[in-house]
């Protein structure tokens, strides 16, 4: 990873009294230092990967400290990883995305909240909804209900997000169930500043080993008959035990309202920012969070504390309960403890709000509006209702003139992407062979399934597309493409694919993209990135170095693999032959195409700099352009069907003759040759020309461009070059 994150690292040693000013995720990271953990892992995800990274690069420090960190291979081993706290008085805390890599730690979760902890164990997961998400839009808090682990939800703001942090640790170890800390894309990236406290060294670390391994203890393995007895204490003990916590330590806050107390929120912690928002629209909140109405705050959104609810709830005239997500968890736990408890407070929840998505300001104004017209009219002023009506107006409006809702904007790979070129051949080879059935995968060629290539009819998570065509190939007369990165190729795709479909002697076809980094998660090393000491020696750093790591090629040959091809990404005509080859060759076991091609982000970012050095040094600087010339360019837009690079786009015809655009190459365009290749690949028209962009030229190469210039000129009077 060419990313540099030292000033986050210095945001963490920062000592007793000192400010810390950022973002909310580096808060948590800072709020683990500050708890004294002694080991952190993880896998990386939106919106959590920073804290791992910047544990990663800060390894010295984390040395210096005596703790431990690990990226771990996928969200398993991190889960896995949390079993030293089972034993050992250890603080331990991971890291993910939700509700994926939830999914994938499952089993390690539930044998970890077993037994229980000794240690306290924090588990940060990354979870959003609507336009936030990038995964399948799922509770963690299922999770934390089946499993008897607690949820933090904090409320937005430095200060608190790193008091939860600490007391999170503190209510594992009183309660020891597991804490899972939920941060939506807003809660990591809010900016705000905190005081901070110094780091604490754990008692046990690398710098203080433990000198025996615990008594053996059958009490603490996640095996009947011992289950038996877990699952009694997760109810008789643990969740008494969490619910004492939160409420001895006040780990919600109530704010009293103002004005009408008679009225109340109660809100997930991780939206009350956005609920502030809606309120003000109705001037009952104002900037500083002061509210005319009151508002319960769940910072812990399970185990719910009853008492709490009950004592919230027995004084107002009604309560509005804003739980993101379903189904509603928390509005069925309250409606049950209300009733319980006899008491007669009208709630409403999901009635009043969207039963699924993201709770955005306009959202919970709607519910607001619906909540105050029922309890008390008095309070909605004209102007909010005018303002979402002129919303939904405004939106019919725009879509009645176009005749359609508003086209979506789907994200696409980066300019010079290496994957985009094996669709381009993939297209072509489906030309000879027929239409395939692709299973894809979770990554940047993931982007594919958008235009123009739309390849992929399954994604069944992150490396299973192997193992997701295992029931269509048989069935299936042509062959089906497994389309997979090197990123889930490590994280599950070895094992669930490879090794099953090696072991069935399935007639399988895998193409892995070997572009060096878990790109689509913010290009991190795994155990086949080029190596450092490779990036050093290459003199040319324009150049791809995925070929410089070998070990997903012998790790599939020491599996057993005999049909492999390793293809550049960019050589379009030799893809497409190789593709066709897999697809039609009498070999019948399974056959991998190795595609490589270094991530264009990471390449880039290690030219940029080499380039500036180069050019401040006076030194020659070559790059290349393509280009289109616009009286050749046919107005066909072939050349774009077939590659989707934003830089490769449209422009209007300068012939006043002609009324279909033509195409062009904007500013941007990195010269990854790939409009080249697909020109002579798919034979496409002859428009495309190549440029090189000199800078710094030696001084034959002026005296040759003065030459060109002078003949141009005499040839072309008044359009001299
Ligand atoms: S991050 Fe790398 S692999 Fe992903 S789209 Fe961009 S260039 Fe392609
Ligand atoms: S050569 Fe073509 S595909 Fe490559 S970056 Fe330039 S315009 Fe895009």
């Amino acid at each position: 990873m060419e990313v540099s994150f030292h000033t986050e690292i210095d945001s963490l040693k920062l000592g007793l009294g000192e400010e810390f000013h950022g973002e909310g995720i580096l808060a948590v990271t800072k709020g683990l230092l500050q708890s004294g953990v002694s080991y952190v892992g993880g896998y990386q995800g939106a919106p959590v990967s920073h804290l791992l990274d910047v544990m990663v690069q800060a390894k010295p420090y984390m040395d210096e400290l005596g703790v431990h960190v690990e990226a771990c291979s996928n969200e398993a081993s991190a889960a896995a990883m949390l079993g030293a706290s089972i034993h050992y008085p250890v603080r331990g805390a991971v890291t993910w995305k939700s509700i994926v890599g939830t999914n994938v730690a499952a089993d390690a979760l539930s044998n970890l909240s077993s037994p229980g902890v000794t240690g306290g164990v924090l588990i940060v997961v990354g979870e959003d909804y609507g336009e936030g998400a990038s995964v399948i839009q799922e509770r963690t808090h299922a999770y934390a209900l089946k499993s008897g682990m607690c949820l933090l939800d904090p409320r937005p703001e430095l200060g608190q997000m790193v008091h939860m942090v600490e007391q999170g640790f503190q209510l594992s170890e009183a309660s020891n169930m597991p804490v899972l800390m939920e941060l939506r894309i807003r809660a990591c990236h809010v900016r705000g500043s905190f005081v901070a406290r110094d780091n604490q060294r754990p008692a046990i670390s690398k710098q203080h080993l433990m000198q025996e391994p615990a008594a053996f203890d059958y009490m603490r393995l996640a095996h009947p008959p011992v289950t038996f007895v877990h699952e009694k204490r997760k109810s008789e003990e643990r969740l008494p035990a969490a619910r004492r916590f939160i409420s001895e330590h006040k780990l919600n806050e109530h704010f009293e309202g103002r004005e009408h107390k008679h009225l109340g929120m109660i809100v997930q912690g991780g939206i009350y920012n956005t609920l502030i928002r809606a309120m003000q629209q109705f001037g009952l909140a104002d900037a500083f969070g002061e509210s005319s109405l009151s508002i319960l705050v769940l910072n812990v959104t399970y185990p719910l504390v009853p008492d709490e609810l009950t004592a919230f709830c027995a004084d107002k005239a009604a309560v509005l309960l804003l739980e993101e997500g379903q189904p509603e968890y928390i509005e069925q736990e309250l409606a049950l403890t209300l009733r319980r408890q006899g008491l007669p407070t009208p709630l409403h929840g999901k009635d009043m709000l969207p039963q699924g998505g993201e709770y955005t300001a306009e959202a919970m104004a709607q519910g607001l509006l619906k909540f105050l017209q029922k309890h008390q009219p008095a309070l909605v002023p004209d102007d909010v209702a005018a303002w979402l009506q002129g919303n939904t107006a405004r939106r019919q409006q725009v879509q009645q003139e176009l005749g359609q809702p508003l086209p979506t904007r789907p994200p696409g790979m980066c300019i010079g992407c290496p994957e985009r070129p094996v669709f381009s051949a993939l297209k072509l080879a489906q030309q000879e062979v027929g239409p395939v059935h692709v299973s894809g995968d979770i990554g940047c060629h993931a982007l594919a399934t958008f235009e123009p290539f739309s390849v992929g009819h399954s994604i069944l998570g992150y490396g299973m597309s192997l193992a997701s065509r295992a029931g269509v190939s048989p069935l299936m007369k042509r062959r089906v493409l497994s389309v997979m990165g090197d990123g889930g190729f490590w994280h599950n795709g070895l094992l669930t694919g490879v090794q099953s479909a090696l072991f069935n002697g399935d007639d399988a076809v895998l193409l892995i993209f070997k572009n060096g980094y878990t790109s689509a998660t913010g290009t991190q090393d795994i155990i086949s990135t080029p190596g450092e000491e490779a990036k050093a020696d290459v003199k040319d750093k324009r150049q791809s170095l995925a070929h410089t790591n070998q070990t997903i090629e012998s790790t599939l040959k020491g599996l057993g693999v005999q049909w492999l091809r390793t293809v550049h990404t960019y050589h379009v005509d030799e893809m497409k032959a190789t593709l066709t080859e897999a697809f039609s060759t009498a070999f019948q076991g399974l056959k991998v195409i190795v595609a490589e091609g270094e991530c264009q982000l990471e390449r880039q970012r290690r030219i940029k700099p080499w380039l500036a050095a180069l050019m401040a040094r006076g030194e020659r600087v070559e790059r290349v352009k393509y280009g289109v010339d616009e009286d050749v360019c046919n107005g066909d837009h072939a050349c774009i069907r077939l590659s989707g690079c934003p830089t490769l786009t449209l422009k209007d015809n300068p012939d006043p003759l002609k009324v279909d655009p033509v195409a062009t190459v904007v500013d941007g365009c990195v010269g990854c040759g790939l409009c080249g290749a697909n020109a002579h690949a798919a034979t496409l028209c002859p428009s495309f020309y190549r440029a090189e962009v000199v800078q710094n030229p030696k001084w034959y190469e002026r005296l040759w461009h003065g030459l060109q210039s002078s003949v141009v000129g005499l040839l072309q009077p008044g359009q001299a070059a």
